[in-house]
Parts: structure tokens; sequence; C-alpha cells
């Protein structure tokens, strides 16, 4: 029998966006609760490495200004400016938020917060590399998760901690709750609510290599696809430059930011040759591109499809002080000592720019007018406000989680003081159960494992860094099959209790919905911005394509709509490093 809670406010996640909003709900509200399938601090922000971009200007001078100019260039100008200018004033008030609430930040001789360089961050617009990157060592996700977490337990918000939210239940554009599965005993849960804020993470287990988590399958983008949303700018996901080879392990950008370099097979600084003034701390985008340049010419170690992270002329005190738990990496799962020899890497997926469109308040918008959906918002990675257009700057994203999680969730508690239960939809779980019957009872022969494989390998080698129209529309013909040998898996639990088999099918759902957003969205751009490189139209088209993308699912089938960028101080220039 499904069991029926009642709270003003239900945020659907517990990481650094989720967490952040929950409490400022809970500012107005006891009747607050916080569903995440994982346990908080198992959350993914707590694997956030080198640091929060902030203008604080704490080891030299800096300006909110010189971070949103770098955050628009990042972007290749597909942010949008208004939503990048509220970012880049307000970290500042974040950043000290956390430091008062206990957070332990590394710090200057002088007792301020120290800070780092990181890729595409500038002094005067774009003149050298700027230290903006707040942090506590390698670890400064781990500590703003910890942080915040602890500020909820004593705001006494209530957690469903390993509850898996199947379904949004949303009736005439008004959101009324959500459905969840205890993964402890397999029961349904009905979460009757004035608001939902969905905080769910990002989706790079869509490809093979990824520094992403297992939990990383984008449920909460899918649901609301699912329910008539659009998705925005899904043909951009970020490739991080700095993977450990194979294995996709994130080496963060803070080691190039302490001095680490990239060299190819010849030794070479290869970077020198195509971002001579930033060199290394060239954004993501660019550096990936210019990685696979190097394996594709021949340049890779020993041939092979992987390059070398530099960073023995540190010194073992500057790896082992500010870099220590990507130095453990390096020792354990390659058996490599960072302080002798160079770290075999290549690029990852990392990041999703596009999500469930929102805009600076975080309510969730439905069309190209800006139309809020009632009561439905969305915060962090799987939204796209949009601050990151067409590629993210590293320390972007834990500015993001924090700013909008905070604007989201205080909106929220305005919105619930005014706002009434509105009745729940007929058979509101229906869906979801039908859903987990379908996948507990099928017959078929599909394994979720083979087809999960075949979903990451194929994106990896269709839909990643370099993309062309051949390899796209093979990888639709390959999603089309995939999704019809979904319909006949065959789950070798059939319990209730802990039933991780039916949770990895489901998520297998949503992974393949998401590529399909992807490739169609990638399909249709014809032009090259950001992360999204076309080889068949290596340009950036400001004429055609300086517009976001709005997909929509209609009876199965995509229909892709437009809006236009908001541009306010920084015109759209050629992007030089
Ligand atoms: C290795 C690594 C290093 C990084 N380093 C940095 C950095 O230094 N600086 C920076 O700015 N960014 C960094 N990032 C990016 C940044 O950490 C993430 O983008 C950000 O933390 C995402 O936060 P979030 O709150 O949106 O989601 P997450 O922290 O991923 O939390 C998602 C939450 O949603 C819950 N959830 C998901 N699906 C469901 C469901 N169906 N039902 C219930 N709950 C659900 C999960 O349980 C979880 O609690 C890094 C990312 C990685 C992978």
């Amino acid at each position: 029998m499904t069991t029926v809670h009642r709270y003003d406010a239900v945020i659907v996640g517990a990481g650094g966006a989720g967490l952040r909003a929950a409490l400022e709900v809970a500012r107005v509200t006891p009747r607050v609760a916080v569903v995440s399938k994982l346990y908080p601090i198992r959350s993914h922000t707590g694997t956030a490495q080198g640091g929060i971009g902030a203008a604080l200007g704490n080891m030299e001078e800096d300006h909110w200004e010189w971070h949103m100019f770098d955050t628009v260039k990042g972007s290749d100008y597909l942010a949008d400016q208004d939503a990048v200018e509220l970012m880049c004033q307000e970290a500042i008030t974040c950043v000290y938020e956390l430091e008062h609430w206990g957070l332990p930040f590394d710090r200057t001789p002088d007792g301020k917060i120290a800070q780092r360089r990181f890729g595409g961050h500038t002094r005067n617009f774009g003149e050298a590399p700027v230290r903006r990157a707040c942090h506590a060592a390698d670890r400064t996700g781990h500590m703003i998760l910890q942080t915040l977490y602890q500020q909820c337990i004593k705001h006494e918000v209530t957690f469903f901690n390993e509850f898996h939210v199947l379904d949004l239940l949303l009736e005439d554009n008004v959101c009324r709750g959500v459905v969840a599965l205890s993964l402890a005993d397999g029961e349904l849960h009905l979460f009757h609510a004035k608001a939902v804020l969905f905080a769910t993470g990002g989706f790079g287990r869509m490809y093979k290599v990824t520094s992403n988590a297992r939990s990383l399958t984008g449920d909460g983008v899918a649901i609301a696809l699912r329910r008539g949303i659009p998705l925005e700018d899904m043909e951009f996901f970020q490739f991080h430059p700095t993977g450990i080879y194979k294995l996709g392990i994130l080496i963060s950008e803070a080691a190039r930011g302490e001095g680490g370099v990239l060299r190819n097979r010849q030794g070479e600084r290869f970077m020198e040759r195509y971002a001579p003034t930033l060199l290394d701390l060239a954004p993501r985008d660019i550096i990936s591109r210019c990685m696979y340049t190097e394996i594709r010419e021949g340049r890779g170690i020993d041939g092979k499809d992987y390059l070398h992270l530099d960073l023995t002329h540190l010194g073992r005190e500057v790896i082992e002080k500010k870099l220590p738990d990507i130095t453990d990496f390096a020792r354990t799962y390659l058996g490599i000592d960072p302080v002798r020899e160079p770290i075999p890497v290549q690029p990852t997926a990392h990041y999703a720019m596009g999500g469930i469109p929102t805009d600076v308040r975080g309510r969730v918008i439905l069309d190209e007018k800006n139309t809020p959906v009632l009561g439905f918002y969305a915060a962090g990675e799987c939204a796209c406000v949009s601050v990151h257009g067409a590629n993210r700057l590293g320390t972007n994203s834990l500015v993001d989680i924090l700013v909008f999680g905070k604007l989201a969730g205080r909106d929220m508690a305005e919105y619930i003081r005014g706002a009434d239960f509105a009745p729940l939809p007929k058979d509101a779980d229906g869906p979801a159960r039908e859903e987990c019957e379908r996948l507990l009872t099928s017959n078929g022969s599909e394994s979720v494992a083979r087809l999960r494989e075949t979903l990451q390998r194929e994106m990896m080698d269709k839909a990643s860094v370099f993309r062309t129209q051949e390899g796209l529309e093979a990888m639709l013909t390959t999603l089309k099959e995939l999704k019809d040998r979904y319909r006949r898996v065959r789950l070798q639990d059939k319990g209730k209790i802990f039933n991780t088999d039916l949770q990895e099918a489901l998520e297998l759902g949503y992974l393949l919905d998401l590529a399909e957003v992807t490739v169609v969205s990638a399909l249709a751009r014809r032009e090259s911005r950001g992360a999204h490189y076309r080889e068949d139209f290596p340009k950036r088209n400001d004429a055609e394509w300086l517009k976001h993308t709005l997909a929509y699912r209609i009876n199965g089938e995509f229909e892709l709509r437009y809006k236009p960028v908001v541009i306010t101080r920084f015109q759209p220039v050629e992007r030089k490093y």
C-alpha cells in the first residue's frame, strides 16, 4: 500500500543545490522534506575537488565583473548574461556564508580564504590568469556538503534517505508532489506538496569514460521530460581534459592551477601552440579538443589515446599538501607517484550544461516566453538557468548550486506562503507502480548491464568531443534499437528489499531518454560552439545559432524550439586565449 506524506515543500536531491535550497525554505516552514536516493553526504557534490569561484580578491586584485566576463566568454557567449551577472555578484556572499557556517577553507598567511588559479579565470578581461578559486585542499565539495548538511540538521529539515523518486505529479501546469520508491522495502510513497524542487544532479553516466559516479543518471531531468517539460541546451556536454586514463576518475584542474602542465609523446607542452596566453589553463572545451587533436595526429603517449599531466616539477610538498586526494588516486588506481612520474590522462565526460530550464528564481519554465510551471523548481546540475551556456568554467558549478539553490529556495518559501495544496491527480502512483511491475515481471532476455555498456560505448564514439551528422544519425538508430531492447530487459532480482537490479533498470531508462534528446539537439545544431563541436560545421555561427534549444517530447516524437540568449554587457566576439 502506498504511504502518503504531506509537506509544504519537497526537495528531491541532497547534494549542494538541494541542501542549500532546503536551508532557505526551513526559515519559513518546518514542513520541508529532502528526498534522496543516496545518503545525503554521499551525493556527488562531495567529490568536487578544486574550488569554488568568487571574486574575493584575497590574493590579487579581482572583481565580479571580471568573473562575469570570463563566464560569458567561457560559455562561448551562449550563457544568459543577466543570470551570470547575478551569479558572480552573489558568489561572494555565498562563500562568506559557508565560511561563517564553519567551512574549513585553506588560508592565506594573514588568515583570509586562500584562492588558486583555474581554467578560463582571468584578470582585467582576459589579460592573465587570476587566483579566484576558494578551496579546502582538493576536497572543497566534501567540505561544502558536510557544512550544508550540518546546517540542515540544525534547522531540523526532515530527510527521506534512500528514497528513489520515480514520478512528478503535475496537472494543469500546477505541481502537486512526487512518487518515490523506498529502497529498503520496495514500497511506494506519495509526497503531496505545495511545491517541489528537483536538484538531482547530472548524467555523465551516458558516456563510457566519465568522472561521474554510478548514481549520476539524470533521473530528475528525464522525469521532467516525460512530464512534458522541455529540456534546454542538451547538446552541450562537457568533457574535462584530465580524467585518469581508461578510468575517467577526475584529476582536478587545481593540478594545473598549481602549475601542472600537459605534455605529448615528445614531452612538448603542446598548449603553447593552441592557447599562448592561458596555456594549460584555457577552458575545458578547448583543451579537450586540443588533446584529441594531438592524439589523432599521432602525438599521444606511445601512439596511444592518452597524454601526460606532469606535476613532477612542483615538488613533493606542494603535491602532497595542496593536492592530497588526487595524489592518492594516482597512487591507488595507477600505481604511479605523481611526485616522480607524469599521470596518464584523457578527456572524461564531466558536466551537463543543459537540463531543466529555469528562470533566475529557480522556477521551471515551460516555453520560450518563460511561462513558469506553478510550484515546480529546479537547481544545480540538473537545471539550466543558463549560466554556463555552451561550456562551463571550472569552479562555477559550486557557485551555481549555492547561488541558485539559495534563490530557488527563497522563491519557493515565498510561493508556499501564498499557495494551498492542489489536489492529487487520480491514481497518482499508478504510472510509477506500473513501470516497476513491468520491469519486475518482464520475462525478456536482455540484460541491463549489456544495454548500458553499449549505450556508453556508442555515445563515447559518436556523440562526445567530436561529432558529425553521420555519427549522430547512426547514434539515433542505435538508440532506437536500444530502447526497443530495453522493453525486453529481464531482472535477476525480483524481490523488494534493496533491489538494485530494479534501480539500475530504472536508471538505464532515464539515460536512454537523455542520450536521445542530446543527440537530437546536437544533430539539429549545425555549428560548433563550446563543448558542441561539429566536424562538418567547424565554425560558430551567431547569425543562425546564437539561441537556446528547447527540446520537447510529444507522443514519443521530439519537437525543437528555440529562445534568444540574453545579452547585456558583452557582445559576442571570437574566443581567443
Ligand atoms: C569529480 C568531480 C569534481 C568536481 N569538482 C568541481 C569543482 O572543483 N568545482 C566546481 O564548481 N564543480 C566541480 N564539479 C561539479 C560539481 O561538483 C557538480 O556539478 C555539483 O556538485 C552538482 O551538485 P547538485 O547538487 O546539482 O547534484 P549532486 O551533488 O550530484 O546531488 C544529486 C542528488 O540528487 C539525488 N537524486 C538523484 N536522482 C534521484 C532520484 N531519482 N530520487 C531521489 N534522489 C535523487 C542524489 O541522491 C543526490 O543527493 C565536480 C564534479 C565531479 C564529478
